[in-house]
């Protein structure tokens, strides 16, 4: 058994919020300079020059890469060895979000009673937190920063068996169209297939946290993504949505069991900064 003291997670989760605002991983700046290489419209291809440029400055000056600093989705993996001590590590993440938030300058964008009174948390909480535990005596935690634009084009549709992969391709490619330049292109598409409601929507969410260039594991999944990729680029939408040959800079899938009367397909897209920042403690 390992003890950790929470005040350890609250730090690390205040950096994180910081660092995954202002400095975009080093794998999506090469994967957006790679597209600018191969990009047909001459327009498109500035776009993503000043979209490179305006991450190379966040990065240099500690500055947020998009005003939009989103609401905060933080990933714990937690290992069933460690034993927290020192208070309750939800409160703890929670307290690093409001801390990295305000020490950061990050724009607070959370507010409560969406409804009828939308008024400001004041310090970006709450985060919304997946914990899972998984075996070891390591902490790992991810914060994905996720702004509303790209947040408000996702969809959720409950597609029937007989639907098959014909269905999937056809809402991922309608979703991608309907958001058009909302998302702020080029997006990364998360596809989530199976489970139920409210899995299939974090599996397409868990699904941006993957590293630009990995696939899924399975072959069939991993030649479904090329598929659609090639799909969604042809769509011409292109940086910023002006038009171009580049929409998308990747398509992520990822899978779980679901019911024998269901095939649940979610899309959730992430913008051009595609932002993430992982430790393990
Ligand atoms: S979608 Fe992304 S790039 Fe566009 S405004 Fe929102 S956070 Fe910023």
């Amino acid at each position: 058994m390992r003890n950790m003291n929470v005040k350890e997670v609250e730090t690390a989760i205040s950096k994180l919020c910081i660092q995954s605002c202002c400095h975009l991983p080093e794998e999506v700046v090469a994967t957006l300079k790679k597209t600018t290489g191969t990009e047909e419209s001459p327009l498109g291809k500035e776009i993503l020059e000043i979209i490179i440029k305006n991450a190379q400055l966040a990065q240099d000056t500690d500055c947020p890469i998009c005003q939009d600093t989103g609401l905060t989705v933080v990933y714990a993996e937690i290992g069933q060895e460690v034993h927290f001590e020192g208070g309750d590590i939800e409160a703890a993440i929670h307290a690093g979000v409001a801390d990295g938030y305000t020490k950061g300058y990050l724009r607070k964008s959370s507010v409560d009673d969406p409804l009828f009174v939308r008024k400001n948390t004041g310090d970006n909480t709450p985060a919304i937190i997946h914990t899972t535990i998984v075996p070891g005596d390591k902490v790992k935690l991810t914060v994905l920063p996720k702004g509303c634009g790209s947040e408000n084009m996702g969809a959720l549709k409950m597609l029937k068996p007989a639907d098959g992969v014909e269905g999937l391709v056809n809402f991922v490619l309608e979703t991608v169209r309907i958001a058009g330049p909302n998302p702020c292109p080029p997006i990364t598409v998360g596809v989530g297939v199976g489970g139920n409601m409210e899995r299939v929507a974090e599996l397409a969410k868990h699904s941006l946290t993957r590293h630009m260039g990995e696939h899924n594991p399975n072959p069939k999944y991993a030649e479904l993504e090329a598929e659609i990729l090639r799909r969604v680029n042809l769509t011409g939408i292109g940086p910023s949505g002006l038009g171009g040959t580049n929409t998308a800079l990747a398509v992520n899938i990822e899978y779980a069991p679901t019911h024998i009367g269901g095939l649940p397909v979610a899309v959730n897209l992430n913008c051009h900064a595609a932002r993430r920042a992982v430790v393990s403690l």
